[in-house]
């Protein structure tokens, strides 16, 4: 079996889906604002801009999604787009903050599994209000010996949590779904990363690396990967 003192997993997208519900947002937006838009703007890479401009702002999660929507809207429409159409997509926010946690397959089993041999976090980014309900919504919460809600995953952030649980970070298996938030940071830190990528990945989330890591293609392989017993 494969030593660390912990196995921690990001959450969006690697435990539950989530990027799916941002992509289904991103064609709502262009479906409600595109007739108001000029001839010819690729509406739905204005708002990508608009996202990317706030980050350093509004940080991530969906009420972050949906302030840069409205103001897309605006700027986009140089500020013709009706209120009706504003209050729909407020109305979408609403709708995506409030749907319930919908699990990966297998990953109760692998937590499972993995939770008998290693002590596991949860490190998630984004929305407190959102991040917390959806960890206790999910069912899972008992799992995780800690649970982490961040603003942002760089090296510096994962070092203070790790300090905080009070473990080495070269003793650390990570396992996420994004390269530039759940891989790179860790194995900075000179720990071990495990990628399971989501079929789709936020445009913001992309990065260009050379590093090598584990590549599974689904979380149910992690058990395997491990050695478990
Ligand atoms: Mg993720």
């Amino acid at each position: 079996m494969r030593s660390f003192d912990i196995i921690a997993f990001d959450a969006d997208d690697t435990l539950w889906h989530s990027e799916d519900r941002f992509t289904a947002g991103e064609l709502r937006f262009v479906d409600l604002v595109a007739p108001y838009a000029p001839e010819g703007i690729d509406v739905r890479a204005a708002l990508t801009a608009v996202e990317r401009k706030n980050l350093s702002v509004l940080g991530y999660g969906v009420k972050a999604f949906g302030l840069s929507a409205v103001e897309a809207a605006i700027s986009i429409t140089d500020g013709t787009v009706p209120i009706e159409v504003i209050a729909q997509l407020m109305e979408m926010i609403r709708a995506h903050l409030t749907e319930p946690v919908r699990l990966l397959s297998n990953v109760s089993e692998v937590l499972t599994l993995v939770g008998r041999h290693y002590p596991l976090a949860l490190i998630t980014k984004g929305d407190l209000v959102h991040q917390t309900h959806k960890v206790q919504t999910s069912g899972l919460a008992h799992h995780f010996d800690h649970v982490e809600i961040l603003l942002e995953k760089d090296p510096g952030t994962y070092a203070r949590v790790f300090a905080r649980m009070g473990v080495d970070p070269t003793r650390v298996c990570m396992v996420g779904n994004s390269v530039r938030s759940d891989i790179l940071p860790v194995m900075a830190l000179g720990g071990t990363a495990v990628h399971v990528p989501y079929p789709l990945l936020w445009e913001l989330e992309h990065i260009e690396h050379d590093e090598h890591f584990a590549d599974l293609a689904s979380i149910a392989d992690l058990p395997a990967w491990l050695t478990l017993p």
